[in-house]
């Protein structure tokens, strides 16, 4: 399996890697698995602007083929239908490893399907770093930290996780991710990268995915109460996608393994968050109670000091700003009658 230079041959004895004067930043291969979902295919939009290759990896489980449709044409993206947890040969120069459902209802709908992505497909991930030599990125998540005696959480926290419970194959299986990309680190020198990312909204979310910004929104538009589970105290911290992807990028392009935390620290109550999506789509919304489910963290926020110091990357849109981007997305498609 020959396989091109990660990029031009650069002098290594010193100093930090700087490419030659005069000649143009060559353009990357990149696969970005889960490509097709929510926050892939935002990723992927950013690197083929940039002026990279992309292969996408997605057995379209959440993800939409509606989401890339509008990069069919591009001879520099390439989109392959395929399930992570199955090996796959592939030669690229970076590798951003995303493919996994995010919302709570999604994974917890085939527990088993979810921990044997999260540990059989980052670990066959991880196999074609180490052979094509490849960077290799992981998005991992804040519910590493589970249900947090910390707060607001910052990356050197363990965590408070229940192994035995409803998210666990999420939780746990994130956790088992970062675990192989460490030791697939240390012990098989691949470059990595850990992104902790925190809740995250905006246009592409799935209508029907179950996560409280998507459904407060799909529900004001339609009309219909939002639903608040228990008493809605309970708090989160939401970023925009724009941003979160710029933090993946830094991330990718910096040198720095992390973990880092990815989110924004602005902390909301549910109570709060359905005041906001109130004032943005319908003054005449109104919120109904349901029950929690099982597990909910109590609390939520990022402590984003190390990402500010080691990549320069902080959140620049704010709820009430990013809020309205993603209520005009979903306003169009409930309207063309998707579901
Ligand atoms: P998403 O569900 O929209 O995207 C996940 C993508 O992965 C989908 O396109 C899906 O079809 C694909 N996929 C799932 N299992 C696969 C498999 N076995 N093989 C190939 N493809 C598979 O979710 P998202 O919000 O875009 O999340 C992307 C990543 O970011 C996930 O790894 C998630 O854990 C992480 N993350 C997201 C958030 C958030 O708030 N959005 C928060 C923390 C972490
Ligand atoms: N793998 C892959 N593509 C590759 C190289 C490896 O999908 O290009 C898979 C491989 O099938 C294995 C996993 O990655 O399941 C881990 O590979 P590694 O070489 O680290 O371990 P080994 O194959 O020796 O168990
Ligand atoms: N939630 C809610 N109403 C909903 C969906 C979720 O009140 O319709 C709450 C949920 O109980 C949790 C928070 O919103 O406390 C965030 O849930 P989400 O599923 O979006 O993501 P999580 O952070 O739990 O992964």
């Amino acid at each position: 399996y020959s396989h091109r230079p990660r990029s031009i041959p650069i002098p290594t004895s010193t100093g930090p890697k700087r490419i030659p004067v005069g000649l143009k930043k060559p353009s990357k291969r990149i696969v970005v698995t889960g490509g097709a979902g929510f926050v892939g295919s935002h990723l992927v939009d950013r690197l083929l602007d940039r002026g990279d290759s992309v292969i996408v990896i997605d057995n379209f489980f959440t993800g939409r083929k509606d989401n890339l449709v509008h990069r069919f044409g591009d001879p520099r993206f390439e989109l392959i239908r395929h399930d992570v947890v199955e090996p796959i040969l592939l030669e690229v120069d970076q590798i951003y490893h995303l493919a996994c459902p995010a919302s709570p209802v999604h994974y917890k709908y085939n527990p088993i399907k979810t921990i044997k992505t999260n540990v059989m497909g980052t670990l066959n991930m991880l196999g074609l770093a180490k052979r094509i030599g490849a960077r290799f990125l992981l998005t991992s998540t804040s519910e590493v930290y589970g249900d947090p005696l910390e707060h607001p959480q910052k990356e050197t926290y363990w965590g408070h996780v229940n192994p035995i419970g409803v998210r666990s194959c999420y939780d746990e299986g994130k956790r088992t991710a970062e675990t192989l990309t460490m030791d697939y680190h240390r012990g098989a020198d691949v470059e990595v990268r850990i992104a902790r990312i925190f809740n995250t909204y905006g246009p592409r979310m799935c209508l029907d995915d179950g996560r409280v910004v998507s459904n407060f929104v799909a529900q004001a538009i339609r009309k219909q109460p939002m639903t608040v589970y228990g008493d809605g105290k309970q708090t989160r911290s939401f970023q925009y996608v724009s941003d979160l992807v710029e933090g993946l990028m830094a991330l990718m392009e910096g040198e720095h393994i992390g973990p880092f935390n990815l989110g924004n620290p602005g902390e909301f109550t549910m109570l709060e968050l359905a005041e906001v999506v109130k004032e943005t789509i319908d003054p005449s919304a109104t919120i109904e109670f349901k029950e929690n489910t099982a597990d909910d963290p109590h609390k939520r926020k990022p402590d984003i000091s190390k990402a500010k110091e080691l990549l320069n990357w902080e959140p620049k849109v704010p709820l009430h700003e990013g809020l309205p981007l993603m209520v005009s997305d979903f306003q169009k498609r409930i309207l063309n009658g998707e579901k």
